[in-house]
């Protein structure tokens, strides 16, 4: 099998001229499939895909980019949070409109990390400009028009964009937008799991020294542990 990688977290399958058997090797949820479609173009620049992933959201297991994707009709992208993986298919309609979908789908996988108030901050900021679809069940939800802005923003970053940030109060969400594309979220989010992985340890140890002190303590002591 012919995997591209450039992390050991993340892994793009380039498609069917790979000869890989997508709907094998790739996990997605329930009710959804991968199907193959056309190679991808030649202007796809699979280790730029890979450098985003690894800055904005290097906690995910893995990101697939693969032909075809589809539930109830074809998507652009997905993330799953149950298989900590994002999906970007390469038949968007340009280069662009995929790196849109990757940024997209990664806020997904912020938004997941967020804390409540900080999530619940974003949203308010957001509702204040977002475009509405008269779609309340999945276009107009917070999580959508949230990771939408972001796609914008992040393009507009891409293409050279400059956000001049000030003391305002208006100017926290492009603040945090900045935060999050540039990587300092996932540094913080990063930080976050490594002290929770070594306190888990210590808990571990700490549980397995008290098991092995109980033995030698006398009976009055030992009664309700
Ligand atoms: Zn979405």
């Amino acid at each position: 099998m012919n995997v591209l990688t450039g992390l050991n977290t993340v892994k793009f399958w380039p498609g069917p001229a790979q000869e890989v058997d997508l709907a094998a090797a790739v996990p997605v949820p329930e009710g959804w499939s991968i199907t193959s479609g056309g190679a991808p173009g030649p202007t796809l620049d699979v280790s730029m895909l890979v450098e985003i992933v690894e800055r904005v959201a290097p906690w995910l297991d893995a990101a697939y980019l693969v032909p075809k994707l589809t539930s109830d009709r074809p998507w652009g992208g997905m993330h799953s949070a149950a298989l900590k993986s994002i999906y970007v298919t390469y038949n968007a309609r340009s280069q662009a409109v995929m790196l849109e979908t990757l940024y997209h789908e990664l806020f997904h996988a912020v938004q997941r990390r967020l804390s409540d108030d900080l999530k619940q901050r974003i949203e308010d900021h957001t509702y204040a400009c977002a475009r509405r679809y008269d779609d309340e069940k999945y276009l107009d939800t917070p999580l959508e028009q949230c990771a939408r802005l972001f796609e914008t923003f992040a393009m507009y970053l891409e293409n050279g964009g400059v956000v001049i940030t000030s003391r305002y109060e208006s100017s926290w969400l492009p603040s945090f937008l900045t935060h999050v594309y540039s990587g300092g979220f996932a540094r913080e989010v990063l930080e976050l799991d490594r002290r929770e992985a070594a306190a888990a340890v210590k808990a571990e140890r700490r549980a397995a020294m008290w098991s092995r002190a109980k033995t030698f303590l006398p009976n009055f002591l030992r009664e309700g542990i």
